[in-house]
């Protein structure tokens, strides 16, 4: 049976593998996210099932607005929705760019969860699933970053207690390093690549397909005893730092 897919940041990387795989496999996927045009190369490359609705994550307003043009039920939430933002902003030289800085990755990695979420939940499928992409950086102490993973997680606690009672499931899934297109082709040192590939137990970079497939494992009906949970895939590596 097809479901409905949501996949919030779906127009690039990690976001994008999670919707082309469900759509691979038949579901219908509504891919969101800011930007128009990677929405639109996740809609050209998927197989005619996929949708793409433009919404920023942290906005109540366009959040509401997402909910109501959604039709009927969603069987599956992924809130992938998120990212490093410390990369782009300069040290902090001062108390308005430390605020910045926590406030842009709080916004970016746990606000947009908790809104789509809170927004979509009363539309989830009983024995549907809620699936957040956390981070290994949770883990090991990154700054703005890594507490606001923390606090991703943290949140997926109660979250999974408070729908588990309609069989829905709530996990996350925190990956290690992965080589996204853009920041590893433009972005990344061949010492760096190297470094990260080291810090794992089989020699070996992540993939965004590596995501997918476990975001498609844990809406399976075979996850359906796993919730609360969080699901590290990182290749055995203990930090990307
Ligand atoms: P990308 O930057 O490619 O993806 C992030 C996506 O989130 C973009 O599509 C972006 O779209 C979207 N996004 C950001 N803020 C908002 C918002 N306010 N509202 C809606 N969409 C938003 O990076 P990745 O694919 O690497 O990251 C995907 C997830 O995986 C993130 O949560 C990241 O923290 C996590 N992760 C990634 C790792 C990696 O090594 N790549 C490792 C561990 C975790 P737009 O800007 O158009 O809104």
């Amino acid at each position: 049976m097809s479901r409905t897919i949501v996949v919030t940041g779906g127009g690039t990387g990690i976001g994008r593998a999670i919707a082309l795989r469900f759509d691979a496999a038949g579901d219908t996927v509504v891919v969101t996210g800011r930007r128009p045009e990677p929405l639109k190369e996740t809609v050209r490359a998927g197989t005619g099932r996929i949708e793409a609705v433009r919404c920023d994550g942290a906005d109540p307003t366009q959040v509401r607005e997402l909910a109501e043009r959604l039709p009927g039920r969603v069987d599956v939430l992924v809130n992938n929705a998120g990212g490093n933002t410390d990369f782009d902003l300069a040290e902090p030289d001062s108390l308005e760019s430390l605020a910045d800085q926590w406030r842009t990755n709080f916004e970016a990695n746990v606000l947009t969860a908790v809104l789509t979420t809170h927004a979509l939940a009363g539309r989830i499928a009983d024995h549907g699933s809620v699936i957040s992409v956390g981070s290994i950086a949770a883990d090991n102490g990154a700054g703005a970053y890594g507490a606001a993973k923390a606090a991703l997680t943290t949140w997926n606690l109660s979250t999974a207690a408070v729908l588990g009672p309609r069989g829905i499931t709530a996990n996350v899934i925190a990956p290690g390093y992965i080589a996204t297109t853009e920041f590893f082709r433009d972005r990344m040192t061949p010492q760096r690549r190297d470094q990260l590939r080291t810090a794992t137990l089989n020699d070996r970079i992540g993939q965004p397909a590596d995501i997918a497939e476990t975001a498609y494992f844990l809406a399976s009906d075979g996850a359906r005893h796993i919730t609360g949970q969080v699901l590290h895939v990182n290749g055995g590596a203990r930090t990307t730092r």
